[in-house]
């Protein structure tokens, strides 16, 4: 593009056109633009750090080796910020070696209400996660106590809770009734999932109805509450453990805190929500970090079978 302008000069009756400027010669010593190096082309090539490689902890700041995570089930080295875990890495490091049988494994929503983009949203989580939906079910074995596990997945739409998460809990918790097994949730979840509506709050029934027989049997239930436990699922199932349990640092509640502030126009006190905060209240029974947390509900089992609860399969 020439970027060169034109002045008009009339000198003694002659008009001539002129440019205002002449640009110097792209040699010339004036064009020192030209000389200039390009931004970020600098003789020694900068060191690529290729993406994924490492993760940065929004807690204490520490470049992490992703592969260091990965081993620590990603959970920080320098600081213990637990980062959100998949649910089939979480089932893993839980349940002793080949001893899960997942069950449903092929159960998919339908989008009975024909909601917009709901259809492109599922099959993007599909592809992303390899999971079918928010939740994935089986029977395994933790030390000696064979359990009914669902573990919850916060990247498949936000873990919520549509008609599969609901029916997969349902029939889990069924399973663990008649197979006098103790059930364990492990629940991350935005709340119930909006593009199935009422179909969606229709399963906190369900899955309550369910834990109350499975009560009734006298049977165990441990429900586990990671980053992120909010809604319908912690109106429902997540709250009615025999034993509520919390990841360190889980913010867990009903509506989020900026709602709440809205309606009731007060300040919330301090760490509002987060699993230490809900400790100290009372609403839930203890903190298990994610190493600990196979130790832990072994424990936790062992102390209930001890309690002639129910007797390790
Ligand atoms: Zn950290």
């Amino acid at each position: 593009m020439d970027t060169t302008s034109f002045l008009k000069k009339t000198i003694d009756g002659v008009t001539t056109v002129e440019p205002a400027l002449t640009p110097p010669s792209a040699d010339s010593p004036l064009n020192t633009f030209a000389k200039k190096p390009k931004l970020g082309a600098s003789k020694t090539k900068k060191k690529e750090i290729p993406e994924g490689l490492w993760t940065k902890c929004p807690s204490c700041a520490s470049m992490i080796f992703d592969k260091e995570l990965d081993e620590n089930l990603q959970v920080c080295p320098k600081c213990d910020h637990h980062f959100p875990i998949g649910s089939r890495e979480r089932i893993h490091s839980l349940v002793e070696t080949c001893s899960f049988e997942e069950m449903d494994a092929d159960m998919t929503s339908v989008d009975v209400l024909k909601f917009a983009s709901y259809k492109s949203k599922l099959d993007r989580d599909r592809k992303a996660t390899m999971l079918k939906d928010a939740v994935v079910t089986g029977i395994g074995k933790i030390g000696a106590h064979k359990v009914a596990l669902g573990v919850m997945d916060f990247r498949f739409m936000g873990g919520s809770m549509g008609s599969v998460v609901g029916e997969k809990l349902t029939r889990l918790i069924e399973r663990g009734t008649e197979g006098h097994w103790p059930v364990i949730i492990i629940s991350t979840s935005g709340g119930a999932r909006m593009q199935e509506g009422v179909f969606s709050l229709m399963q906190m029934a369900k899955t309550s109805a369910a834990l109350a027989v499975h009560g009734q049997q006298r049977l165990p239930y441990i429900s586990y509450l990671t980053n992120n436990s909010y809604g319908g699922v912690m109106a429902s199932f997540a709250a009615l453990g025999d034993m509520n349990v919390a990841e360190p640092c889980a913010m867990i509640g009903f509506a989020g805190p900026r709602v709440i502030k809205d309606t009731t126009h007060s300040d919330l006190p301090p760490g509002f929500q987060t699993a230490e905060f809900l400790l100290e209240h009372g609403m839930i029974d203890a903190i298990v970090p994610r190493k600990q947390a196979k130790e832990k509900l072994i424990g936790f089992l062992d102390y209930f079978a001890a309690g002639k609860k129910y007797l390790p399969a």
